[in-house]
């Protein structure tokens, strides 16, 4: 079928999603089969950042791969036919699950994988190979925010309310997340709060966000200071791993000040007591002394946000959350104490106001909801309810009780792969879309783990750092070459279009997951028409809390010939009448024909999803990082982006444009600590912590501590930050705690 002239579609990488057309260009017109131009999109308004400019260069990546690879004797990879490549997988399934059980072959799956993926993914694992283990590197990434969301609200949609409303508040509080590097275009949606001086910024780092508060410190480059804040924002600047503490102090601030909206607590939240007294003890001089904020700083916040609060006669405050604070041992009670916070201020479920997480990576949001996360059904059902599982085993035609139960949360399943004293460990393992070489904690014992397995099944589109350890390497469709749809970090529901050609021999992963289901002798149907799949997830999904089942791709095609952008989930199907039911022969709900429900873009605005329709608060405490500074690792270590490259850099290191600007790992520290160090500017520094060291070259900056070192994770080899950050995992939600870790820091050779 020939593409289009012309596609709409969105960008590949972060979850702003920001929308595109895509022109293909006829050969020999350019080095490029496409060219990319922002349109007008809500999330985006037209523009783009650097990386998406520059995406159309992912798809003639010079060393894409266009064919199957096999790891041949010599050990080396070498092209293979599909039906060889398959064959050796299927081979390779049968032999293990034989020895050892079905749950010996492990699924990772990832969060930029399109809906229809995700969705056949997880029902690939639970009907095919009938594993309980699959989980994905959104386990990473949204985790915590999503546990403490669901036990607040009864609902996890990051943001939810579209992303334009920030755009009226008063004030926006911004914890972990440096959005002018990595969504720059999301930056126009700060400008109202900023110029009502109601940007707040908390980071360790003086970060191109926190530049946007014009916070007099920042001027002035002092890095704790406590002098006047900035014309259109303030920056606190915590110790890393006390982020939990400024929120304890600020909702300290609310209650003992009388701030608190005591009105809208009676009427929409449960357990506020418990809180009110859990935060008696926080008092700001005393939090100052934990997390460094001055104290009259955390007091000027607190006001600031309750002066914005519409119950106060404020325009409306919106309280976010991004990795920051989420990737941290204690990520889910620091989540759960942004939410209190906004609770006591009346912020969630009124217009103009709210608390939301900023998902990161391209389907973050869709790639939870759809059946790949170790606890969970499509439609963000969990597993272990027989209700769920009835109804998803209806849709895909199998006996509820085959459908496996709860597996290994992503980093437990990783750390499973090495321990070869047990008998449970996975021995084989599929890996789509995710380069957990560098992207996952404590990545040397990763790739021992990987080195451990029978069977290593990566499905790619370039050779990646885990791709290069895999025994198969399966070559897969691309953003532009393929159909289906994303959901952005607002939860709107958007299509992903093809323009071009996939090159060579390249397959779509529904296409292979449909091929393994027929030669591992399932009967359970595999469509591979991205739309046909969406149908089936849809249905899958019907009365869940992500409910799709009035969506379907040419619902979203119409409503965006229409000048519409898109829908906001929960967009249900109205049920059936039983009669109509029954004419159909069939048992459980479906879609009907009238698909007008016009979606939910601000879904707590009457009731919270809970039983009673009120929020739960939750009373929670600061403990502290797992991994603390001590005198052989002094200096804390905290981990970010960069906006040129994204995630583990397997793509934007392929562009060329954006590898000149940054083509290499640095370590950033304050001139104070590097001549307290002895550590010049451009010199190669080691960072050593308890899991192994890194090496880089060293970048003065004012922008971070003096205390605490940045390195961006975009890099692997000696420059693989994730070789020292800890695989010590947030009790609540399984999230690692990527953001803190204590290291020892001096120049190389000094060791
Ligand atoms: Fe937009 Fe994110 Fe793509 Fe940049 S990377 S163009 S912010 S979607």
């Amino acid at each position: 079928m020939a593409p289009p002239p012309q596609a709409q579609s969105h960008c590949p990488y972060c979850a702003l999603q920001c929308g595109m057309s895509l022109t293909p260009l006829p050969d020999g017109r350019s080095s490029l089969p496409v060219e990319v131009a922002p349109r007008d999109f809500p999330t985006n308004k037209g523009g783009l950042c650097q990386k998406g400019w520059t995406s159309a260069t992912l798809l003639s990546a010079p060393d894409r791969l266009t064919t199957p690879l096999l790891r041949g004797e010599g050990g080396e990879l070498r092209p293979a036919t599909w039906d060889e490549a398959l064959d050796v997988v299927v081979a390779g399934v049968t032999r293990i699950q034989e020895a050892h059980g079905r749950d010996a072959v492990a699924v990772f799956g990832g969060g930029g994988l399109t809906n229809e993926k995700a969705y056949a993914l997880g029902k690939f694992a639970r009907t095919v190979l009938r594993t309980a283990n699959i989980d994905y590197n959104g386990r990473f990434c949204m985790a915590s925010a999503a546990a403490a969301s669901n036990r607040a609200f009864g609902m996890d949609r990051g943001l939810p309310f579209p992303l334009a409303d920030l755009g009226g508040a008063d004030a926006i509080l911004l914890l972990g997340s440096n959005v002018a590097e990595t969504m720059p275009p999301s930056v126009q949606h700060l400008a109202g709060a900023r110029s009502r001086g109601g940007l707040v910024v908390v980071d360790p780092r003086r970060s191109a966000t926190v530049g946007l508060t014009g916070d007099a410190e920042v001027r002035a480059g002092v890095p704790t200071g406590a002098g006047p804040v900035g014309d259109q924002g303030v920056h606190l600047q915590p110790v890393p791993g006390t982020d939990l503490v400024v929120l304890l102090a600020l909702l300290h601030v609310v209650v003992t000040e009388g701030l608190v909206d005591e009105e809208y607590v009676a009427a929409r939240t449960t357990g506020f007591d418990d809180v009110r007294r859990s935060v008696a003890a926080w008092w700001p001089e005393r939090a100052e002394t934990v997390c460094g904020v001055p104290a009259e700083r955390l007091r000027h916040v607190a006001r600031l946000l309750a002066a914005a609060s519409p119950s106060r006669g404020g325009a409306g405050a919106y309280l976010l959350t991004g990795r920051g604070v989420e990737q941290s041992s204690q990520g889910t009670a620091t989540v759960t104490a942004t939410i209190n916070l906004a609770l006591a201020l009346g912020l969630p479920g009124r217009a103009g106001s709210g608390y939301g997480a900023i998902t990161g990576q391209g389907n973050g949001q869709g790639g939870r909801e759809h059946g790949q996360k170790a606890d969970q059904l499509p439609g963000y059902r969990k597993i272990d309810d027989p209700a769920a599982r009835a109804h998803v085993a209806a849709v895909w035609g199998v006996d509820p009780d085959t459908i496996p139960g709860p597996g290994m949360p992503a980093v437990k399943l990783l750390r499973s792969l090495g321990d070869t004293g047990s008998a449970a460990r996975p021995r084989g393992l599929f890996v789509h879309g995710s380069n957990v070489v560098v992207s996952a904690p404590n990545a040397d014992r990763v790739v021992a783990g990987l080195r451990a397995l029978d069977l290593l099944v990566v499905c790619d589109v370039v050779p990646s750092e885990t791709a290069l350890l895999a025994d198969v390497v399966l070559p897969v469709t691309q953003w532009a070459e393929e159909e289906g749809t994303m959901t952005s970090l607002e939860g709107r529901v958007i299509r992903r279009r093809r323009a071009v050609a996939a090159p060579g021999e390249v397959r779509s992963e529904l296409w292979i997951l449909a091929e393994l289901a027929r030669r591992l002798g399932s009967d359970v149907a595999f469509p591979t028409d991205a739309a046909v799949v969406f149908d089936e997830l849809a249905r899958a999904s019907a009365g869940g809390v992500a409910d799709y089942s009035g969506l379907s791709h040419a619902r979203l095609d119409a409503d965006e010939a229409a000048g519409g952008p898109g829908l906001f989930w929960p967009v249900p199907a109205p049920a059936p009448a039983p009669d109509e039911l029954s004419a159909r022969g069939e048992r459980t709900d479906s879609r009907g024909a009238d698909t007008s429900h016009p979606g939910t873009p601000r879904p707590f605005l009457d009731r919270f999803a809970t039983v009673d329709g009120r929020a739960r608060t939750i009373a929670v405490d600061h403990v502290g990082p797992s991994d603390d500074v001590r005198p052989d690792a002094p200096i804390y270590l905290v981990t970010g982006r960069v906006l040129q490259h994204y995630q583990s850099g397997a793509q934007t290191h392929r562009v060329s444009e954006l590898e000149r600007i940054v083509p290499d790992a640095f370590v950033e520290l304050h001139p104070v600590l590097g001549v307290r160090l002895g550590i010049d500017e451009g010199e190669r520094v080691r960072l050593t912590s308890r899991r192994g060291h890194v090496e880089a070259v060293a970048r003065w900056s004012d922008r971070i501590r003096p205390d605490t070192v940045f390195m961006p994770f975009h890099w692997s080899g000696a420059g693989s930050v994730n070789r020292v950050t800890t695989d010590a995992t947030d009790p609540v939600s399984g999230m690692p705690e990527f953001k803190v870790c204590a290291v020892d820091v001096r120049p190389v050779g000094s060791e």
